[in-house]
């Protein structure tokens, strides 16, 4: 059989490998939309680099945008096989792949006003929410654990990856002939000391692993807890400067890891009594499917859960609804915590609240999370300044902070930790996705001397006999 890498190529985001048996069969592993590429995204979106009516399964590993948001087009481009995920990541999708539509639709009604005017042909968005609703009629859900047949000689499991609400790794065992190949996909591969989340499962034998390794050379910061972080830097913006923290933060998982800590320092007496804020109606909605499946929860989390029934709620927070409220926040010049989407503030929200904020020397800009490097989040965490938003220059006047704690992602350990279950003799081969090449060499080199031997780093398009 052979396999492709048709995004996450040594970049992060795009995830998206395809599988072509003897038999025909095509299966592909993920659908992830390319994010914060610049002007390149669009052409990169729109080139699969395989035919998707050609496809007969897709097998998602988690809802992330990265991994799950060009559904809708595989579908509006003819796929019309099943989509296997957990029921947890089928109910994220809900929400997601639909808000990405309204997303698409919208941007290229703005772009499509502007080339009306200049007497320019008119573009399609990527997809339109109609795509989506059709894309999510294609679900089959399957719990951690089974084992599901796919087609007659090839099985699949899905094992909980501890990454965010509903994520896996995925097994897949294929026949072909008288062999049998044992692939393992890891999806994004969570913290074994994850703040909410259980620790990652280990899985059995594999002869090819597809590895993350987004964090696969660097180490996360442990010492310091995520909740004393955002105390000091709450207490010393809000409550010293009288400023804003404004948190771009994605809307499954982060958001949710936020609210938590500022609940545990509330439950301990040490919440600073300022407003905070949750400006994404998405975000709101995410949280909610988080709550919906506590089962996903570690044992610190179900102990909170015995002495606090909603352990994402605390005394002053709001969850904005409109624009208009939003829009009222730049108005509202009282020290205050904004937590809004997109997590690498290319979009949302957050773009404004950056953009209202960026030139006080009283507010503070937190990034929690990995953000592309040409993204809004990537400029600022690598100091660019001035930096343009919405096409003007800003003075970074604000302090911009970076947490690196918060990681939904494994750290080198957490990778190494993920890969322990396996008998390194065994293994056939690794490849390594989801990574900056710079990131991914330095992974490899440490995988080597850990006794790990072949591992490819694939670049986009690129194919593997195995
Ligand atoms: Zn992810």
């Amino acid at each position: 059989m052979k396999i492709t890498f048709h995004g996450a190529a040594q970049t992060v985001t795009g995830s998206k490998h395809l599988l072509e048996l003897n038999s025909g069969t095509r299966i592909l592993l993920d659908c992830g939309l390319f994010q914060g590429r610049g002007s390149d995204t669009d052409a990169m979106n729109k080139d699969f680099g395989f035919d998707p009516k050609s496809v007969d399964f897709l097998i998602l590993s988690h809802a992330h945008i990265d991994h799950s948001g060009l559904i809708p087009r595989l579908v509006k481009e003819g796929f019309e096989g099943h989509i296997i995920s957990t029921p947890a990541t089928y109910d994220l999708c809900k929400i997601l792949l639909q808000d990405s539509a309204r997303i698409q639709e919208y941007d290229i009604k703005y772009t499509n006003k502007k080339r009306a005017k200049a007497g320019k042909p008119l573009f399609e968005p990527l997809y339109t929410i109609k795509d989506a609703l059709t894309a999510l009629s294609y679900f089959k859900k399957v719990k951690y654990g089974i084992v599901y047949q796919i087609e007659e000689g090839v099985t699949l499991s899905f094992e909980d990856a501890g990454h965010i609400i509903g994520s896996a790794s995925v097994h897949l065992n294929i026949n072909e002939g008288a062999e049998s190949k044992k692939i393992s996909f890891s999806g994004d591969v969570g913290r074994y000391k994850d703040l909410i989340l259980k620790a990652p499962k280990s899985f059995r034998q594999a002869d090819y692993i597809l590895l993350e390794s987004t964090y696969g050379d660097s180490l996360h910061d442990d010492a310091n807890p995520a909740e004393n972080k955002l105390l000091e830097i709450i207490t010393d913006t809000c409550v010293n400067r009288k400023g804003k923290v404004i948190i771009p933060a994605f809307s499954v998982g982060r958001t949710q890891e936020i609210l938590y800590s500022l609940n545990n320092l509330e439950l301990k007496g040490k919440l600073p009594d300022v407003k905070y804020f949750v400006d994404s109606p998405l975000s709101e909605k995410a949280t909610l499917v988080v709550k919906a499946h506590p089962w996903n929860f570690n044992d610190k989390v179900q102990e909170v859960l015995k002495v606090d029934d909603d352990p994402f709620d605390f005394k002053g927070l709001h969850f904005v609804e409109d624009a208009d409220e939003s829009k009222a926040l730049n108005d509202d010049h009282s020290p205050m915590v904004i937590i809004s989407s997109s997590g690498m503030a290319e979009a949302g929200r957050v773009k404004h609240h950056i953009k209202n904020n960026i030139e006080n020397p009283n507010s503070t800009i937190l990034m929690v999370g990995y953000a592309e490097p040409a993204s809004l989040a990537g400029r600022l965490k690598n100091g660019v300044n001035p930096v343009s938003i919405f096409g003007d220059y800003y003075q970074v006047n604000a302090q911009v902070v970076s947490m690196q704690s918060m990681s939904a992602h494994g750290d080198q350990h957490d990778l190494l930790h993920f890969l322990a279950c396996q008998d390194k003799s065994k293994i056939k081969k690794i490849f390594l996705v989801h990574g900056e090449i710079d990131v991914q060499n330095n992974f490899k080199t440490k995988l080597q001397k850990e006794g790990y031997g072949a591992i490819e780093i694939p670049y986009r398009h690129q194919s593997f006999e195995i």
